[in-house]
């Protein structure tokens, strides 16, 4: 449970390492996630900052207040443009792992979905996850 998981951008310069201590994974319904990954939701795993440790690259990031009004920065590499993380301003001891980066992905399990709302119907995920509407 606690093994160390390498995740990598798509060109490849950017790349991490992940103590494989989750606090919740979770699928986000959520417009800005929709745009930002150009895919229907996200998937990200929240973790304590202290357990990621940045191997190679540097990041740029963008920032955005979303529609629950936190400040969001998304980092993101600016070479191939993968988002690798997304940092809330007002929890700044946690980071959320866009989990398709990881290289072994099959080691987490998701456990909630937010958003729901904004969920779009053909977005089948699992009926059996708690749910929130609004994170
Ligand atoms: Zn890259
Ligand atoms: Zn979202």
């Amino acid at each position: 449970m606690n093994s160390h998981i390498k995740g990598e951008c798509l060109c490849g310069t950017s790349s991490y390492e992940w103590r494989n201590e989750s606090k919740e994974v979770v699928y986000c319904h959520c417009n800005d996630c929709k745009k930002a990954t150009g895919s229907a939701y996200s998937l990200t795993i929240e973790a304590d900052i202290e357990t990621l440790s940045i191997l190679s690259g540097d990041l740029n990031e963008y920032k955005k207040v979303s529609d629950s009004g936190n400040i969001i920065s998304r980092e993101f590499c600016p070479e191939c443009g993968s988002i690798l993380f997304i940092k809330i301003d007002s929890y700044p001891d946690l980071v959320w792992i866009n989990a398709g980066n990881l290289i072994e992905s099959e080691m987490i399990k998701p456990t909630q979905e937010i958003w729901t709302k904004r969920k779009v119907s053909w977005a089948h995920i699992d009926d059996t996850l708690p749910s929130k509407v609004e994170e």
